[in-house]
């Protein structure tokens, strides 16, 4: 059966980790390269995926913004700065949701209708989510990471795609975790993907896929890069989360292109 894959294009730095040293000043640019990589990648394996871009990524790349589309993948918006949505107001989550949505829309002259939220920082304290999402024209969002971690999820919500509002048309469609003993246990992408050996990503993956719903993969660029800058991140159990097995996920990312059938949220759900 077919399975989604989606790409959040950002940078190897853009983290919003506790603690990160302010002041990060060496920012070498490397998402063109990694994404253009995935991309070669996709075509090889004929998959295709739903690239939630960062609006500061896109602005400085709109030639790479418009490839991604050309080669016929979903484009959606990862807002404009990486900022945790809980953090914003309700006007500055508009206001920073709207520039990335409209940067995009220009360089690519079609509208942008999935979103999703930087380190999936969605949580029960926002209100205001959905609507003003709604309101900006997007027909959905990936954000919600359906279990609780020190920096982002969410334990009470569903595990497939849902209407969180029903005053509401717009659909999230979270991120996939498997149910085992009655827990959820996260598979599909970062550091679960990276620190899960591929036999047991694979057993998650059948489990979902037995229950006859697709899982929802995702990727960064950097993950697939094992030459990226290190992180200065102060505490050991995040440098742990940012970088442990980086040197062994792109095998995993082959290895699933290899052994599965993968599309975007936009063709997945085709009633959009
Ligand atoms: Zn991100």
């Amino acid at each position: 059966m077919k399975n989604i894959l989606t790409i959040d294009v950002e940078e190897w730095y853009h983290g919003n980790y506790k603690s990160l040293e302010s002041g990060l000043t060496y920012k070498e640019s490397r998402v063109e390269s990694n994404t253009d990589y995935i991309l070669e990648k996709l075509s090889q394996y004929n998959a295709n995926a739903t690239f939630f871009i960062l609006g500061e990524v896109a602005e400085k790349y709109p030639s790479l913004v418009r490839k991604i589309h050309s080669l016929g993948h979903e484009i959606g918006s990862h807002g404009y700065l990486h900022n945790l949505v809980y953090r914003y107001t309700k006007e500055e989550f508009i206001e920073d949701v709207k520039k990335s949505k409209l940067i995009l829309e220009d360089i690519l002259g079609t509208s942008i209708i999935g979103y999703r939220a930087p380190s999936w920082s969605v949580n029960e304290d926002i209100p205001w989510f959905y609507d003003s999402l709604e309101n900006l024209g997007f027909l959905y969002s990936s954000s919600v990471f359906p279990r609780k971690t020190y920096l982002y999820g969410m334990d009470n919500t569903p595990r497939f795609s849902y209407k969180p509002n029903l005053n509401l048309s717009i659909l999230e469609i979270p991120c996939t975790t498997a149910k085992v003993f009655f827990q959820k246990i996260p598979f599909s992408g970062g550091f679960y993907f990276r620190v899960l050996p591929y036999f047991l990503i694979k057993i998650l993956h059948n489990l979902v896929n037995n229950e006859k719903k697709p899982a929802l993969f995702y990727l960064h660029p950097r993950e697939i890069d094992p030459y990226q800058p290190k992180l200065p991140l102060s505490s050991t159990f995040e440098s742990f989360i940012h970088h442990y097995g980086i040197n062994s996920c792109n095998k995993k990312f082959i290895k699933l292109l290899n052994t599965c059938s993968l599309t975007s949220i936009k063709d997945y759900f085709l009633d959009f």
